[in-house]
């Protein structure tokens, strides 16, 4: 059976053995990841100081070299890693080649990042004085992932962290510890030195006051807002800089003079695609009164013609929930949302399939309110819900009525109403007549209120949680 051991000081170290299982199949063991002790993940955080002056005087040119190298080895092996991610986390393999290949292109993006860590020199208001803003690494970094991109998110934390001269703790989510073993093994390979890049696999439980202790300068977390508060309270007891990505409510505004075809197609993959397990999903859909119906009744209508089963299948478009844990989560909340008085328009069932496998139909509810849990609360499942509204201002200010602030969509060929959307949605994101999941590598992510705090993730936006500014005044 494959281990996946810990990385720790550039030794492979192994640990007590925990078997990952394919949500697919649960008869499918993928291999056991070493689950970490306290004392491994200090050796971790020890290793990570130790490497980090050396890593942050290493030529930004050899840094350079070694994230092309990873971002090559992940991409010539795309077909290979999607299978994994698919089997170990449940997306479809087509979504799956697509996150390996994000991964990829973030390395490759980052080795050009490592030559263009810009600073400023200014003229000083006192007279033969010069004056030079500076950027300095963090120094030693803890990297905390959810399973949902088990290898797009920790790559784009890892790879502006060592970009920028850091040394890295990596502590994937236990559900997805092969994913991330696998980008271990890439950057041994491609170079990184022993204790740069180190891997601790465990409970955050267990782990977490190490990762979010004393011997650590930053943290970069994803995951629930529930978690994320309470890892912010602590970094910030102890001066850490912090950045946190955390849960979603998103809103799919549709107006009157939406394009039907494409506002079904924004819901449909808004909504459902990679299980609605995207801190990005579209879960809420806001539809104006005259195009209300129609719309329904094309989601409706294109929600039964998706195939849900085993992620590897070439014929299936939405596969299994993650785990028991989460799917329990979906159909509670489904309970929740009947209870409240919504209506149960399609789904709602889990479904069988010749191997045990944790699969939920894709399912919506009509005729909800936005104080409803169902519409307050994250899922985080193949579960959307229908608001109806009167007009733009009404979808506006419901869209808004929540309190996280990650994505917001609209269906709209009105200039006019997009561009008011665009200025008053309150999120980090906004998209027009595009689904609200789905984002470019290369320009800021993260959202407001209660989803993120601290600077931005990815793309040229990354350097300013990964470096510290320096203004050095001189007088020569
Ligand atoms: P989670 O909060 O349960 O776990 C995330 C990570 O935190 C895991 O590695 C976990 O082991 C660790 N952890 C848990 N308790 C800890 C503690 N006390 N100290 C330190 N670490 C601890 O989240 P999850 O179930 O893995 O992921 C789903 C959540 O992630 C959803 O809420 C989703 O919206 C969010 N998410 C957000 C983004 C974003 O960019 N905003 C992206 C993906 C997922």
């Amino acid at each position: 059976m494959r281990r996946h051991a810990n990385l720790i000081g550039g030794s492979w170290a192994s640990g007590e053995p925990v078997p990952n299982v394919n949500p697919s199949d649960i008869s499918d063991v993928i291999g056991e990841f070493d689950r970490a002790s306290r004392a491994q993940a200090e050796e971790a955080v020890a290793a990570a100081r130790a490497a980090q002056p050396a890593w942050a005087e290493t030529p930004v040119q050899t840094r350079a070299d070694i994230l092309q190298r990873a971002s090559i080895e992940i991409l010539a092996r795309a077909d290979e890693l999607a299978e994994l991610l698919a089997r170990e986390e449940g997306k479809t393999l087509r979504e799956a080649r697509g996150e390996v290949t994000r991964a990829g292109h973030i390395f490759n993006f980052f080795a050009g990042e490592c030559v263009r860590i810009r600073g400023d020199a200014l003229p000083s208001v006192r007279d033969k004085v010069d004056v030079m803003v500076t950027r300095d690494p963090v120094g030693v970094v803890s990297l905390i992932t959810p399973w949902n991109f088990p290898i797009a998110i920790p790559a784009w934390k890892t790879a502006p962290a060592l970009a920028f001269g850091n040394s890295v703790i990596l502590k994937p989510a236990e559900l997805t510890c092969a994913s991330a073993w696998h980008l271990a093994d890439i950057l041994v390979r491609a170079g990184v030195p022993a204790g740069v890049f180190n891997l601790v696999n465990g409970r955050g439980s267990e782990l977490g006051d190490v990762l979010i202790g004393d011997g650590v300068d930053a943290i970069s977390f994803t995951g629930s807002t529930g978690v994320g508060r309470n890892i912010a309270r602590q970094a910030i007891d102890r001066n850490a800089k912090i950045q946190m990505e955390m849960g979603g409510k998103n809103a799919l505004v549709v107006l009157d003079d939406a394009d039907l075809d494409v506002a079904i197609q924004c819901a449909l993959d808004g909504a459902f695609f990679a299980t609605g397990q995207r801190c990005t999903a579209s879960s809420r859909l806001i539809v104006t009164d005259a195009i209300h119906d129609r719309f329904v009744a094309g989601l409706v209508a294109a929600m039964e013609r998706q195939v849900v089963g085993d992620a590897r299948a070439p014929d299936t478009t939405i596969g299994p929930v993650v785990d028991a844990k989460q799917l329990a989560t979906d159909t509670d909340y489904i309970d929740i949302a009947s209870k409240e008085g919504a209506t149960l328009r399609a789904g709602g069932r889990t479904v069988t399939r010749d191997r045990e496998g944790f699969y939920l139909e894709p399912t919506l509810f009509t005729d909800t309110n936005s104080a409803m849990r169902i519409n307050q609360e994250e899922v985080f499942g193949p579960v959307a819900s229908v608001i109806r509204v009167r007009d733009y201002g009404e979808a506006l200010a419901v869209a808004n009525d929540v309190p996280f602030g990650l994505t917001a969509g609209i269906c709209t060929t009105s200039l006019k109403h997009a561009s008011d959307f665009r200025r008053k949605a309150q999120a980090g994101m906004v998209m027009v007549n595009l689904p609200t999941a789905g984002v470019d590598y290369h320009v800021p992510f993260g959202g407001r209120k209660a989803s993120s705090y601290g600077p931005r993730e990815q793309g040229f936006a990354a350097i300013e949680f990964y470096t510290s500014m320096k203004t050095a005044y001189v007088n020569a």
